[in-house]
């Protein structure tokens, strides 16, 4: 009986946006829904407060940082329904404006959980997506590639033959910039923009190595809310925010595939 179940995931949704989904998904789908989270007390709390709200949400412990987590999770979901039906890759970090650390901690870490543990946990999960399936990566409105000052950076992340270890070489050389201090002429100030970039090009490469198969891979600008993570005032609520990574799990034509959607469900050119 489980076996034959769908399967959604939600990473880091113990609370904010990722949590919104987690509900939208209870109250939709027709499949088990995973609430996941780093810290097990965090998330079990989420999920009393969705059952709360009659939804029954499942949990389980997902630190996207920790290999070893991942391989319990995957290990886990494999054994008890053989594979996935909806990942949304929601979990990331954002470091404050005037936040203490030096920025190359700040480059270093935000590239390593929003970009480096986003792409191990996919080279976990995906070989579990099933026919039909569908990957949301939770992206923001920085991401576009505009951002990044230098042409010549530009192109190469436009180049239509970009590979994931590429594109992993790109977020290195970011990092090592931000190392020795150069990274602000040709990188820009924000490693949140850069991580996120990072994460509409992944989307667009994951899509490319999948096209052979029935499986959507978007990103996602979801819009603004006060979570936990900002400090800017966004003016909607987490459950508005969780619409469109919802249409894109739920939704979307099958023609929507390696593009990057804004909150108000428009394809976004985010090379332009
Ligand atoms: P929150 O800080 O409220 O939530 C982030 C979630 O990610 C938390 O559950 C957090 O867990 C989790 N997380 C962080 N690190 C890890 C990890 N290593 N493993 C697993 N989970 C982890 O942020 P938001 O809800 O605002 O953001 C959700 C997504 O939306 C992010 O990808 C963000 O970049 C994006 N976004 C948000 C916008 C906004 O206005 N809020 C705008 C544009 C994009 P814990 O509680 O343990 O820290």
């Amino acid at each position: 009986m489980e076996m034959s179940s769908k399967v959604a995931v939600v990473t880091g949704s113990n609370k904010g946006i990722g949590f919104a989904i987690v509900r939208g998904l209870c109250n939709r789908y027709e499949g088990v829904v995973y609430l996941t989270s780093r810290d097990v007390e965090k998330g079990e709390k989420a999920v009393a407060d969705l059952k709360k709200e009659g939804l029954s949400p499942k949990y389980h412990q997902l630190d996207i940082t920790d290999i070893k987590s991942v391989e319990i999770f995957s290990s886990y979901i494999k054994a008890s329904y053989g594979g996935i039906d909806i990942l949304v890759n929601n979990a990331a970090i954002m470091f404050i404006e005037n936040a203490m650390e030096s920025v190359a901690v700040q480059a270093e870490k935000t590239l390593f959980v929003n970009y480096f543990s986003t792409l191990s946990t996919c080279e976990q999960l995906f070989p579990l997506l099933r026919d039909g399936a569908r990957v949301v990566n939770v992206s923001s409105s920085s991401a576009l590639l505009k951002y990044i000052p230098s042409e010549n950076l530009r192109q190469r992340f436009l180049d239509p033959s970009l590979t994931i270890p590429e594109l992993s070489n790109l977020m290195r050389e970011y990092v090592d910039a931000a190392k020795m201090g150069t990274h602000v002429g040709e990188w820009g100030i924000s490693p949140y923009v850069v991580s996120k970039i990072g994460i509409n090009a992944l989307t667009k490469i994951q899509q490319r190595l999948l096209n052979d198969q029935d499986i959507k891979v978007n990103s996602v600008h979801p819009g603004f809310v006060d979570t936990d993570m900002t400090t800017q005032k966004g003016h909607q609520t987490i459950n508005e925010c969780a619409q469109a990574p919802l249409y894109l799990a739920l939704d979307a034509p099958d023609s929507v595939k390696g593009k990057f959607v804004w909150s108000n469900m428009w394809i976004v050119a985010w090379e332009a």
